[in-house]
């Protein structure tokens, strides 16, 4: 079998279950995932670092020796979690090709490190998740590591699959896509690849992730899929059989990137001309309203009265959000504009405010 390159092919798709759990659910699973033609790389947990004790943990070396087998039987390279220096001797011992990093363990920089050196100088794939928690700088902290263990970055990929959330959300783990535009800019060589099954937590919404991920120009995907969802040991509400998964990857429209239809770029250019010029004023406005916000502050400063009038705040932001149907603006959208514009106004207050003369 030919080595893996990370890389070779774009969109990867990477797929199988959440957890290997019996030799005959891996190897019915990864066989059917081969026979779609959809899957370039195999998946499975074979140790589940899990947030609650009691829930399944995984099956350990045995489930190795069903991947190997399952990469003997469909020629397709396959990739497990790895949390610790057994865990890289083991698979690396059993054939993987790509380890990855969860979740759970990218919050951690002693197990991250503990993984880095088990891998120095091993010629292989790391995918790193995105912590838990939507901190960029312990995400690029992990690469780093990586990076020093001296594993090129062309062989490191990094893995999109949300963030926890504490409220309510129709998500898992909430994508929060600006933290990875973040992280992209970081690290502009590095395959994104998402994760739409931990981002969603269930079937409903995998492809409107997918789709979305490939309008960013994600790299790929992982997907997990399981031979019988229902009765899967982990994540059995967003597993998918190998049919529907099939299904839902030749729907996803990567779209390219370019073209150089002329037309296309005309009508392009003009629009990006309108969104200019729109910016240009809508920042001009809010320096406009940033100045009014000092001239209160005086007012206040010599009145001695404090910045925050909550009733004052309160009202703005009610007749804002009352125009949401109006302005074709989600509350939520608005929400976060006024919030920013309320921060930099009530800072600019207490410059004024605090300021000598
Ligand atoms: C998984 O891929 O099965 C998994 C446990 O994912 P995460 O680390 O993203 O929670
Ligand atoms: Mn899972």
């Amino acid at each position: 079998m030919e080595k893996f390159v990370l890389g070779a092919k774009r969109p990867l798709i990477i797929s199988g279950p959440c957890s290997a759990e019996t030799r005959e659910q891996t190897l019915d699973t990864c066989v059917r995932l081969a026979a779609t033609g959809v899957v370039d790389v195999l998946r499975a947990g074979i140790w589940k670092p899990r947030t609650q004790p009691g829930s399944f943990e995984g099956v350990g070396l045995k489930g190795l020796a069903w991947m190997a087998e399952a990469k003997r039987l469909t020629g397709l390279p396959f990739g497990v979690e790895v949390a610790t220096r057994k865990h890289v001797e083991s698979a690396l011992e059993f054939g993987a090709d790509v380890l990855w990093i969860g979740a759970r363990t990218t919050v951690s920089p002693f197990a991250v490190q503990e993984v880095a050196d088990a891998v120095r100088g091993v010629d292989t794939t790391i995918l790193i998740k995105n912590p838990m928690n939507p901190d960029i700088n312990l995400w690029a902290g992990a690469v780093t590591r990586f990076l020093n263990a001296g594993i090129p970055a062309e062989r490191i990929g990094l893995i999109h699959r949300g963030f926890s959330y504490f409220g309510h959300s129709k998500y898992r783990n909430p994508p929060m896509w600006h933290m990875i535009l973040e992280m992209r800019s970081r690290f502009p060589e590095m395959m994104m690849i998402c994760d739409p099954s931990h981002i969603c937590g269930c079937r409903d919404y995998l492809l409107e992730i997918s789709q979305t991920a490939a309008d960013l120009r994600y790299d790929g995907l992982i997907i997990e899929s399981h031979i019988c969802p229902d009765k899967a040991w982990s994540d059995a509400a967003q597993q998918l059989v190998p049919d529907d998964l099939e299904a839902l990857v030749r729907r996803i429209n990567w779209r390219k990137d370019a073209t150089d239809d002329p037309a296309f770029k005309q009508s392009l250019e003009l629009y990006r001309r309108e969104i200019d010029q729109i910016d240009a004023e809508l920042f001009e406005l809010l320096s406009r309203r940033m100045k009014i916000s000092e001239k209160i502050g005086r007012v206040k400063k010599e009145n001695n009265v404090a910045i925050l009038q909550s009733s004052r705040w309160g009202s703005i932001r009610d007749r804002v959000l009352s125009q949401s149907e109006q302005l074709d603006l989600s509350k939520d959208f608005l929400k976060v504009v006024l919030e920013a514009i309320h921060l930099e106004s009530i800072n600019r207050q207490n410059q004024v405010m605090n300021s000598e003369q």
